[in-house]
């Protein structure tokens, strides 16, 4: 196995959006998901000349998706258990450690913030933070809006029905881990390192450029010691999650995850559906049910040596394309 640091610097604006009805393309992604990276970087390799036929049926390499950075803090999803008060901006999270699961009729959600506001937390699971001096920073992104008139084939003038709006994000900068196992035969270090890959759309326009640096690390670099606390473990999704099963109605996803055969309780910030684009087609892939990034996955039942499987190989199927990514919470620290 070897683990790969990557950063990714936005040498051009951004936009990684879903497929839109009209004319306008927004950035609906404030984090590079894995699938958007692994073809990007599948799509360099073949441009390069290399054979990636294999890699496409077995995949060898884990995308883990990439967060946005500014001033060395890494801006990930906050989860499901943090508020914000809406009217003095302070958060207030719940500690999953110390919330009693088994019996949840004695739940209780906060009404007030610190400052004694009642009624105005609003809840930011999901959302990218970042924590600064112990105190929780959102991520805000900058955006710049670009008009593109499209040229008429035909009578080679602009058309009316073909201007073209991107919002675009600028200035990103992003930071996530690559893993690759023991029968991938690319040396991402010495293929990728200071090379540009291209994401997202308008890349015909100059847009999605992004160069990237690559550091090689040790497991121990990336798996701290945790500790549990009310004999628990907390896994924070850092990616859409789900599951596959195979049943008498044929492939189904569901929120079933499973640690030693023990099944892990579950807080969910919602589901939302996943898809990815095939480079291979150019179609869009089926859609899959997944629990947002935020929610979190409660064991009791486990190892050191499970946490680092874990973390760094995901805990579900279409890892390769950077779906069920977790990282484990800090119970001092429960953001
Ligand atoms: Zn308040």
């Amino acid at each position: 196995m070897r683990i790969y640091e990557v950063e990714y610097n936005a040498e051009s604006p951004i936009i990684l959006s879903r497929s839109s009805v009209t004319n306008v393309f927004h950035n609906s992604y404030k984090y590079l998901p894995g699938s958007t990276i692994r073809g990007a970087i599948l799509t360099y390799l073949i441009n390069n000349n290399h054979d990636i036929k294999e890699e496409m049926v077995k995949p060898s390499m884990l995308f883990h998706p990439a967060f946005p950075v500014k001033d060395d803090l890494v801006f990930k999803p906050a989860q499901v258990l943090l508020f914000r008060c809406k009217l003095c901006n302070t958060y207030k999270p719940l500690n999953p450690y110390e919330v009693n699961l088994d019996n949840l009729d004695n739940f209780e959600m906060p009404f007030k913030c610190d400052n004694g506001h009642p009624f105005a937390l609003k809840p930011i699971g999901g959302e990218l933070i970042a924590i600064k001096d112990g105190r929780v920073e959102e991520y805000k992104p900058k955006y710049a809006i670009f008009d593109s008139v499209g040229i008429n084939r035909v009578t080679g003038s602009s058309d009316v029905n073909l201007i073209y709006t991107y919002i675009a994000l600028i200035n990103a900068k992003y930071r996530g881990l690559i893993v690759t196992n023991d029968s991938c035969k690319f040396d991402l270090k010495e293929l990728l390192d200071n090379e540009v890959i291209f994401v997202g759309k308008g890349i015909n326009r100059g847009f999605g450029c992004l160069r990237v640096k690559i550091k090689e690390k040790s497991k121990h670099d990336i798996i701290k010691k945790y500790d549990k606390l009310n004999n628990k473990i907390v896994l924070k999704a850092l990616s859409p999650i789900f599951n596959i099963n195979i049943s008498d109605n044929g492939l189904v996803t569901n929120y079933e995850f499973k640690i030693k055969l023990s099944r892990c309780k579950i807080l969910s910030n919602g589901s939302m559906y996943v898809s990815g684009f095939s480079i291979v087609s150019n179609t869009e892939k089926v859609k899959i049910a997944a629990l947002k990034e935020g929610s979190l996955l409660i064991t009791d039942n486990i190892s050191e040596d499970d946490i680092a499987d874990i973390v760094l190989n995901g805990i579900g199927p279409f890892i390769c394309a950077g779906f069920n990514i977790v990282e484990v919470l800090d119970h001092d620290s429960p953001y």
